[in-house]
């Protein structure tokens, strides 16, 4: 692996161009063929950054970027990799596509109603590019930003890429944003989610940013950008052609008076050791931006605390403060990828004992779940009884939030409606209907 200096304009690798990589050339046929099986059914997308820079082709198929970014055997069960197989074997296109899209559907990581979940108003009319759960803080889908610079394997949001037209949240407007925080004062945040907001241009995020800055909108003090740019394109920050264009747009908020918060995605201490990441890092916090650290924790990827723990160090050597580990839910593939909240907790606990406190600021495991943001506080025996310490750290009723409540143990449970409550704790908690899209960033 050799330093990234030049500059190269962004580029996806996908599907139809990953087969001329060297890389891929070189690979073991098997694990070719897993690719080309699986990206049938899930979107897939990379590029030279993360396939030259952050993947140790040595250590594939195990290596953990690997395992992040291309498709895996284990996403599919045996009976649809072998029908997908066999399709592609015949040349069966028609079928093929009929096959893929019948498995993509029972993936379906969007059950009923979960779009409409949180959906704000204004004068009566849905505004399906937001999202308003928790009262200070609205979430902003911009229509612009609702893909990435490379895919999560794990991801749900792949609904959104593979062009299912009502699956999308998309802002249709940056003016329904601004007249709905115009009649809602206790609003303080704005997130930037997607997607990725940061593979728009700047020249497009500034047509969102800029009406956020008038002074009508003054109690809106703090701009969230949720990105997983700073791992799969730090370029973005450094030598895209407007990348010096972004930090003066971010410059330009601070100025008004408000805080920038990059909400940064990083699954894993590999995506931090490129000198052109750490510059990206250094470039942000030296026009006055913070940058918080989160990420869910993903099996075959980071479910081992010596990941987090470096994580972590390193996040907070470069001047970042880490702030969520996730339990990640609503994946499509999820047998693959889960890891049970027990073990989960563990991991959080065995990688919190091994840092200083500027690290500790981070909270998990956490569900972000239908009655709220619900955090693992621990496991432990209260009157004879195995239970799981939980409390909410924000809550559908901001009442619930800070107060422990408690669930039967359980080594196996996944989610919070697999949990049984404990001692009394109110059911609605552990509802098996609810669902709610799940926002990592
Ligand atoms: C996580 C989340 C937020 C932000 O929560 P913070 O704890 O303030 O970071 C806002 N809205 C929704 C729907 C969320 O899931
Ligand atoms: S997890 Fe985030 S960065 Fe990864 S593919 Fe999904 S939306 Fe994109």
């Amino acid at each position: 692996m050799f330093e990234v200096t030049q500059k190269t304009p962004y580029q996806p690798i996908t599907r139809t161009t990953y087969s001329s990589l060297p890389q891929i050339q070189q690979l073991d046929p098997e694990l070719r063929e897993h690719i080309e099986v699986v990206s049938t059914v899930f979107p897939f997308r990379t590029n030279a950054y993360i396939v030259d820079h952050l993947i140790d082709w040595e250590k594939v198929p195990d290596d953990p970027i690997y395992q992040l970014t291309f498709p895996q055997r284990g996403m599919l069960s045996d009976d649809d990799y072998e029908t997908i197989a066999g399709l592609i074997r015949r040349g069966a296109k028609a079928e093929l596509q009929a096959a893929a899209d019948a498995i993509r559907l029972r993936h379906n990581p969007h059950p009923a109603g979960q779009l409409t979940h949180n959906v704000p108003k204004l004068d009566g009319r849905p505004l399906p590019g937001l999202q308003h759960k928790y009262a200070e803080t609205v979430l902003f889908f911009p229509s612009r930003g609702q893909t990435c610079h490379a895919y999560c394997s794990y991801c749900f949001r792949w609904a959104q890429f593979v062009g299912i037209q009502d699956l999308k949240f998309a802002a249709k407007e940056a003016d329904d944003l601004v007249r709905y925080l115009t009649a809602h004062h206790e609003v303080t945040d704005v997130l930037f989610t997607g997607g990725d907001p940061m593979i728009m241009k700047t020249e497009a995020l500034r047509t969102y940013v800029e009406p956020l800055l008038s002074p009508e909108l003054s109690h809106v003090q703090s701009i969230r950008i949720g990105t997983k740019a700073l791992a799969y394109w730090p370029q973005r920050f450094v030598t895209d052609d407007d990348a010096d264009d972004l930090l003066r747009l971010f410059e330009q908020i601070i100025r008004s008076g408000r805080h920038v918060a990059i909400m940064a995605h990083y699954s894993h201490p590999r995506e931090l050791a490129q000198p052109i990441a750490q510059r990206a890092v250094s470039r942000l916090r030296d026009i006055g931006c913070e940058i918080r650290m989160q990420a869910p924790i993903i099996r075959h990827v980071n479910d081992n605390a010596r990941a987090w723990a470096t994580l972590w160090r390193q996040g907070v050597r470069l001047g970042m403060i880490p702030y969520y580990m996730f339990v990640s839910r609503d994946t499509g593939p999820k047998n693959y990828f889960e890891v049970p909240l027990a073990e989960s907790y563990s991991i959080f606990r065995k990688a919190y004992a091994q840092v200083s406190g500027l690290a500790r600021t981070v909270r998990g495991p956490v569900m972000s779940a239908t009655p709220g943001k619900v955090l693992i506080n621990g496991v432990a025996t209260v009157g004879g009884q195995r239970v799981f310490v939980l409390t909410f750290l924000q809550g559908r009723d901001p009442a619930w939030v800070k107060r422990p409540f408690f669930a039967h143990y359980d080594p196996d449970a996944t989610w919070l409606f697999d949990l049984k409550p404990a001692f009394g704790a109110p059911e609605q908690f552990f509802d098996p209907d609810a669902s709610y899209t799940h926002v990592w960033r």
